[in-house]
């Protein structure tokens, strides 16, 4: 139904305008040039310098129809002001019509927008843009926008529409005037309005790499629609009701006492914030960061004893079978001498079984540890008080506010390992309070790391050999096949088939992710218990997995692998006291990206500086990953760049929702329109 924002055009218009994603008027307004071209200014055609676009004002002399030595339409023009200067057009595409109507502009005058180049008989244009102008006819005054659009809508319908909303709609500002000034912002009014017509002597490397402060201005006001959107589903979210449970929680206390370590001071720290959120009678919504290694999962169940002791239900969620399992196994050891009940739900059970299982678990267990079949299937708690969701990164946006959907609003715990420089996490998780373990245990040796040519295959081997036989353990990871699973899974038993010759006499097990996940649980214990020396797997060893016997890690053809992966993957060594090395094997020759990539790995352990140097390196992609896919993405704000604007937009979305809800509501409508719903499916 149209609304009274609505773009008034033809149907078929607006079915483009809507590829575009441009409903309203507003989005004309916002839907911002992705270059210029400069129409104000003509160049003689003696003067114009080869290979660069121009505009050129010429006197059509002769239109002219070849056949060889391929049909095409030529034109003979020259310089309205030097009769003599002339050059050729070549049209090799063009309408009868078109052929017609320039046949009929013979003696006219015209002005043409393209290179000039060398041709065979001279100077000539190939398919420039031209126009039948006056004699008279002025200049325009500001630079042509050339805006993004779809085939069947050209620029200059575009360009009009744009032109139009820019009249009608309500360009009145939502920030204070002397903030925008002190910022050296202009007027959102102003910022638009210059952005779609920019005068001819300003910058073009301001516009084209948009620093200027025209586009600094709507690149903030972007970040603010996001801040503010995200902000209020987070106060939103905080209305709602959910059980309160005492943090003076025994058994927590025990938990403690049981454990074979003490807990860090990061732990400790981040532990005591949770037990706060919990006690509150409102839904916690808490990421948990921390470092590969730093001992989340303890601080998990913590939080989990607070739910069990307040007689509610925790659930405790993994991407893969084999870190649920984990946890489940890690879990279990810890809180069954305790008294506390934990339930293994995951998909790998047979059906009706399981149907059945997740009933009965749903009502009694007080811990149930699983997969996101957790989610995903209709299984109802009775009292789930608490939902922990590790390795939050994995799962979409819109399995996590399934989680809301269980139960009565359960408090949650993300967890992640994926370190996410502050920019991004500011931008990403503004809907989440976060907490950050800082600090890995003691008494870990740092992982070493060590690059090998793939020539040098036989000193890896040697190595793997040397390893076993001080009686530890070593992980290989496979070739990453990113084109298809089907030839991963070639490549991982091609690995283990040669990795058994060249390892004979070792025990080498092989984990991937087409096993069935009992066959998994049981290489993966197998591995655990030392039955295994040297386990082939793909990347689902990439999480969690925890055998601190293990010190060596090989990673063939580690220049496929992104840099999070990389890090990952290495966090499964250096997990015990003994020394750990991981050795990433390359193909020559290496791409320069992946040489750098392979420098910041081999120089860096700390996962917060990979992953800004990530960042710098290719964008924010990785990181967020799923999460993006409930999220408007961000049009003109590069959080990679605009580090200083995200934290001004986040400072300013609290001012505004505190103290001008009225203004933030209409920067919202502004932006996001309906699209706001996006962020709340
Ligand atoms: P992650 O944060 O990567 O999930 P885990 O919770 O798996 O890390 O912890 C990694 C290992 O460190 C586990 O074996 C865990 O039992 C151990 N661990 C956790 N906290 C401590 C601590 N304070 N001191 C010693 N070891 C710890
Ligand atoms: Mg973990």
């Amino acid at each position: 139904m149209p609304t009274a924002d609505a773009i008034a055009a033809p149907p078929a218009i607006r079915n483009h305008l809507r590829k575009l994603g441009l409903e309203r008027r507003e989005d004309l307004v916002l839907h911002l040039p992705l270059r210029y071209e400069d129409e104000t200014r003509i160049t003689a055609i003696a003067a114009a310098p080869l290979g660069v676009p121009v505009q050129l004002e010429v006197r059509l002399l002769e239109v002219t129809l070849r056949l060889v030595p391929r049909r095409q339409l030529l034109l003979r023009v020259c310089d309205a002001r030097a009769e003599d200067s002339l050059l050729d057009l070549r049209f090799l595409r063009f309408y009868g019509s078109q052929q017609r109507a320039l046949e009929a502009a013979r003696g006219c005058r015209l002005r043409l927008f393209g290179e000039v180049r060398c041709g065979f008989d001279g100077l000539e244009m190939v398919h420039p843009r031209y126009r039948v102008v006056a004699d008279d006819e002025p200049l325009p005054q500001s630079l042509t926008p050339l805006y993004p659009t779809t085939a069947g809508l050209t620029q200059t319908v575009l360009r009009r529409l744009i032109m139009h909303a820019l009249r009608q709609v309500d360009l009145a500002e939502v920030l204070e005037e002397n903030w925008c000034s002190e910022q050296a912002l202009p007027s959102f009014a102003t910022a638009v309005s210059f952005l779609h017509a920019p005068p001819p002597a300003v910058s073009e490397a301001a516009l084209e790499n948009r620093t200027h402060p025209a586009w600094q201005r709507i690149k903030f006001d972007e970040l603010l629609a996001q801040q503010l959107s995200l902000r209020r589903a987070y106060l939103a979210r905080r209305h709602l009701g959910a059980p309160a449970l005492p943090a003076a929680c025994p058994l927590a206390r025990r938990l403690e006492a049981a454990l074979p370590f003490t807990l860090t001071g990061a732990q400790q720290r981040v532990a005591a914030e949770i037990a706060a959120d919990l006690e509150q009678p409102r839904p916690m919504q808490r990421l948990l960061q921390g470092d590969v290694g730093c001992g989340k999962t303890v601080v998990a169940a913590l939080a989990a004893c607070q739910a069990i002791d307040a007689g509610f239900q925790a659930a405790l969620m993994a991407p893969t079978e084999i870190l649920a399992e984990q946890h489940f196994l890690k879990l279990r050891a810890w809180l069954e001498p305790l008294g506390v009940e934990v339930t293994w739900l995951a998909g790998g059970l047979g059906k009706t079984l399981r149907r059945a299982k997740q009933q009965q678990a749903a009502k009694t267990a007080q811990l149930v540890v699983g997969t996101h079949a957790l989610i995903q299937e209709s299984i109802d708690f009775a009292r789930l008080g608490l939902a922990i969701v590790d390795e939050q990164h994995r799962f979409g946006v819109v399995q996590r506010l399934e989680l809301r959907r269980k139960g009565s609003n359960p408090h949650q715990l993300m967890m992640s390992a994926t370190p996410i420089p502050r920019t991004l996490a500011m931008s990403y998780y503004a809907d989440l309070d976060v907490s950050v373990i800082d600090e890995l245990p003691p008494g870990r040796s740092p992982v070493r790391t060590r690059l090998f040519s793939d020539s040098r295959r036989d000193d890896v081997i040697a190595a793997v050999r040397a390893v076993v036989a001080g009686g530890r353990q070593a992980y290989w990871v496979c070739p990453l096949v990113e084109e298809s699973a089907k030839l991963e899974l070639q490549a991982a038993l091609a690995t283990h088939a040669s990795l058994s010759v060249e390892l004979s006499g070792l025990r080498v097990g092989l984990v991937h992710g087409r096993l069935r996940a009992r066959d998994k649980g049981a290489v993966m214990a197998a591995f655990a218990a030392g039955e295994i020396d040297v386990l082939v797997a793909t990347t689902v060893i990439e999480v969690g997995v925890d055998v601190a016997n293990a010190t060596l890690m090989v990673i063939e053809h580690a220049e496929r692998f992104g840099l999070a992966q990389l890090h990952q993957l290495r966090g499964r060594v250096g997990r015990g006291t003994h020394d750990s090395v991981c050795v990433l094997l390359y193909q020559q020759p290496l791409s320069a990206t992946a040489r750098a990539r392979l420098k910041i790995i081999f120089e860096h352990t700390d996962g917060f500086e990979i992953a800004s140097q990530d960042l710098r390196l290719r964008g924010p992609g990785e990181f967020v990953g799923s999460r993006q896919s409930g999220m408007p993405l961000l049009r003109y704000a590069d959080l990679a760049l605009d580090g200083e604007l995200v934290e001004l937009a986040r400072a300013m979305a609290a001012t505004l929702l505190r103290a001008a809800p009225d203004r933030a509501a209409r920067h919202l409508q502004r932006w996001l329109g309906n699209r706001e719903e996006l962020l709340k499916a």
